[in-house]
């Protein structure tokens, strides 16, 4: 019989690397329109086209990301309220949006949903808990955060694997940037040990603006590697496709919007399979 140690020394590493891991991006930053709801949208249905399972979750009383992938939010019979207060599954919730994601839909029925969160007792896990039940179903779970650090974004933040910051290279980019980080190192420690920052994403990139430059260097500073290369352009089209209910990649395939959605999806997933590469070459020293 093996020892607790020579087990950990010989399986774990490997185990680790073989189960498929849903990874939960929470798109957060409570500073409003700095496009969050753009980025989760389109990021959802990059994956998707790159033929991963994508399930897209609002978690904004706006229903901005519901009505941009094509889901009418007045029309909804059930929504993520339902999941959070009432403990629907996922699976009796989600419905179908435009590029083949799959959608837990919002509208203004969720401005209850923090009164009613408030008398549970699990109110911070409730998004966890009914991710846990479908974790294999998916791929990637996106969110798409609220412009506020309240309970729905807490849920986000407890639920998540990791997160994603869009930031706009202007002059109070990084005003309220100590907030959230607060927040996170917060959630860290009382209620997600393993919650990382995925990446900070710069939207409406004009490098004509002479501000960029330098909120750009601030950003490389703050967060070195995690601060993506690919940056999302300023483009009419982007803010078009909501209204035609459709992704940038189905509205507009050839925008330089779709083009640099496409490349941060891209980024993203190498970035992983580097972070694999490394583990799996740690899992090959454990065994040798
Ligand atoms: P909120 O805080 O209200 O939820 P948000 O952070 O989700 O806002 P978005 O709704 O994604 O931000 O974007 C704000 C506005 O800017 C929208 O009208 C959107 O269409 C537009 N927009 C976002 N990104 C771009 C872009 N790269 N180019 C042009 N317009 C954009
Ligand atoms: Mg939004």
């Amino acid at each position: 019989m093996k020892s607790g140690r020579e087990q950990s020394a010989y399986e774990s590493p490997r185990e680790t690397i073989k189960e498929p891991q849903l990874k939960v991006f929470a798109v957060v930053n409570q500073k409003g329109g700095v496009g969050k709801t753009t980025t989760a949208v389109n990021l959802a249905a990059c994956l998707a086209a790159m033929r991963r399972r994508v399930l897209l979750i609002d978690l904004d009383a706006q229903g901005n990301a519901t009505m941009g992938c094509g889901v009418n939010k007045a029309a909804l019979t059930e929504s993520v309220y339902d999941v959070l207060v009432l403990d629907q599954g996922l699976q009796d919730v989600m419905v179908d949006g435009a590029g083949g994601l799959k959608v837990i839909g919002a509208n203004a029925d969720l401005t209850g949903a923090e009164i009613g969160l408030l008398d549970l007792e699990d109110r911070e896990y409730r998004l966890k808990l009914a991710l846990s039940r479908a974790k294999d179903e998916f791929d990637y779970v996106v969110i798409d955060c609220p412009p506020a650090l309240n309970l729905l974004t807490i849920n986000a933040l407890t639920a998540a694997t990791s997160l994603i910051i869009p930031m706009q290279c202007e002059y109070y980019a990084l005003e309220g940037l100590s907030a959230l980080v607060e927040t996170i190192k917060r959630v860290v420690a009382h209620l997600n040990p393993s919650l990382q920052i995925e990446g900070i994403v710069r939207t409406m990139f004009d490098p004509r603006n002479s501000l960029t430059k330098d909120v750009s260097e601030q950003l490389q500073q703050h967060f070195g590697e995690k601060l993506y290369r690919t940056v999302i352009p300023r483009n009419v089209r982007l803010a078009e496709a909501p209204s035609h209910g459709l992704p940038i990649v189905a509205y507009d395939p050839t925008s330089s919007g779709a083009k640099a959605y496409l490349a941060l999806a891209g980024e993203l997933v190498r970035r992983e399979l580097d972070a694999a590469s490394v583990m799996d070459r740690g899992a090959q020293d454990a065994v040798s």
